[in-house]
């Protein structure tokens, strides 16, 4: 992915963040596994877990996210079946 693409992404990234944030969604912190950028994720609902593929904002990869209520766990890597 080319810098300035993932200058877009980053910047839409802060905007849908700040929206989340302003409308008083709980978020979660964590690291990205790729190179360790901090990144926020609205919190999952109780007993729920959500697993997807993400793009990291800083470096354009994809890892793998599973966020629950209060933690994110991620996976660098996708699995090829
Ligand atoms: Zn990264």
């Amino acid at each position: 992915m080319r810098g300035h693409q993932l200058r877009d992404i980053r910047k839409l990234f802060q905007a849908h963040v700040a929206g989340m944030r302003t409308r008083g969604v709980e978020l979660l912190s964590y690291q990205t596994p790729c190179c360790g950028g901090v990144m926020q994720t609205p919190a999952a609902r109780e007993g729920e877990v959500r697993s997807i593929c993400v793009t990291c904002i800083y470096c354009g990869s994809l890892f793998h996210r599973a966020t629950t209520t209060t933690t994110v766990n991620t996976n660098e890597g996708i699995d090829h079946e």
